[in-house]
């Protein structure tokens, strides 16, 4: 059978790369071709990299303030081309992006079926997170094979009847791909973490920030800075490095607020090897993401999560994530309580990750492999 990888955003290659690799070993049983949409292209870029994976279809289609709704003919317009010439019997798509439900439509239209990798995280709000929410519900009335990551995420698909049996929980892709790539960052002396050693003093304690998300752009961005301004003042012997995303409505207010903060240190988003060094230096993630989320309690970190919603319950109801919202006077106090309270931060560091084991691939080519 010939497959087909499509996407288009860091996290989406970080989540399907671990696949890739796993079905180019089953080469006796499928044939397997990666295309990219670029949706986002550096960060992408430093992904493919890392895991030395090199596209077969590139489309390449981000612009400079690109909107969704080119994005979304863009992509589908360019499908087009590639399933004729490929003609893929299976389209694998990730999570919930643009890419992702433009990439299920057009694999609608030209007849291959859809596998979804990521599959049944809902909040049912079909505005929150936008626009996620409605992409992966999109792309959940197409899809054919729903890889779902727990079983809380299997039940919300059963919810929205979908058969069955075309449902299989695999946990997260992303904990193979954060599991091989701890193993090779304790070997690996890059650039970028060269860098990191250098800004980093393994004496003070590291609290480490990532944001992108849309719902947070305007005042979000404007509370939750003013937030790590607070914190960084109060806790003089405390290190702050947030990696900032490249889009200008979030690089605009951190580097206004936050620039000339010396404890807090802006820097360029990291590859995905800087980055999981970094988790593993931290105390603490304060982080909008939801990949970061699922990543962290494998190593034993607590996250702050800044939205007022989730569609990851299970990490909070592990207790491994606590939700804090947008609201800057929240944000400080569960901070400031995780740093200086022992009892709760032992008791949220040593949980168990929800997400999954590392062998969330293997069960998606098993179970591929079983399909007639
Ligand atoms: N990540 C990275 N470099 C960074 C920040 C994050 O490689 O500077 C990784 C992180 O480990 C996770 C993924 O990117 O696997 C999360 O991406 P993002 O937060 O952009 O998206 P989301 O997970 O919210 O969809």
């Amino acid at each position: 059978k010939k497959n087909l990888l499509v996407f288009g955003t860091r996290p989406e290659a970080i989540k399907m790369a671990p696949l890739v690799k796993e079905l180019q070993k089953n080469h006796q049983d499928f044939e397997t071709k990666v295309c990219v949409t670029a949706q986002h292209r550096e960060m992408l870029d430093q992904v493919l990299d890392f895991f030395e994976i090199v596209p077969d279809y590139d489309l390449d289609l981000m612009k400079p303030n690109q909107n969704l709704h080119q994005l979304t003919a863009d992509i589908i317009t360019e499908l087009k081309t590639v399933l004729e010439e490929y003609q893929p019997h299976y389209v694998f798509v990730h999570g919930d992006t643009t890419t992702t439900m433009a990439t299920a439509i057009a694999s609608f239209y030209s007849g291959a079926k859809v596998c979804h990798i990521e599959a049944g995280l809902r909040t049912w709000n079909k505005n929150s997170p936008f626009p996620e929410e409605m992409n992966r519900q999109i792309t959940g009335r197409i899809t054919d094979y729903h890889f779902a990551p727990t079983q809380q995420s299997k039940e919300n698909l059963l919810l929205e009847n979908i058969k069955e049996s075309n449902i299989n929980v695999t946990g997260n892709t992303v904990i193979d791909a954060l599991l091989e790539s701890s193993e090779r960052v304790k070997h690996l002396e890059n650039e970028e973490i060269t860098h990191l050693k250098s800004i980093v003093s393994t004496q003070k304690e590291l609290i480490l920030v990532t944001g992108h998300r849309r719902e947070n752009h305007g005042q979000g961005f404007v509370n939750i800075c003013s937030a790590l301004k607070e914190i960084a003042n109060k806790k003089p012997e405390v290190q702050i490095v947030y990696p900032v995303h490249l889009n200008p409505k979030v690089k605009g207010p951190v580097n206004e607020i936050l620039g000339a903060v010396s404890n807090i240190h802006l820097i360029d988003p990291l590859g995905y090897p800087a980055f999981v060094w970094l988790m593993n230096q931290s105390k603490l993630i304060i982080t909008d993401s939801g990949g970061v989320q699922e990543e962290a309690p494998s190593l034993g970190k607590p996250v702050l999560v800044m939205r007022n919603n989730t569609e990851r319950p299970e990490a909070v109801e592990a207790g491994t994530v606590i939700l804090v919202g947008t609201e800057t006077s929240k944000i400080v106090e569960e901070t400031l309580s995780l740093l200086e309270n022992k009892e709760r931060y032992k008791e949220m560091s040593g949980k168990h990750n929800p997400y999954g084991d590392g062998k969330a691939c293997a069960r998606i080519v098993a179970f591929l492999k079983d399909q007639k």
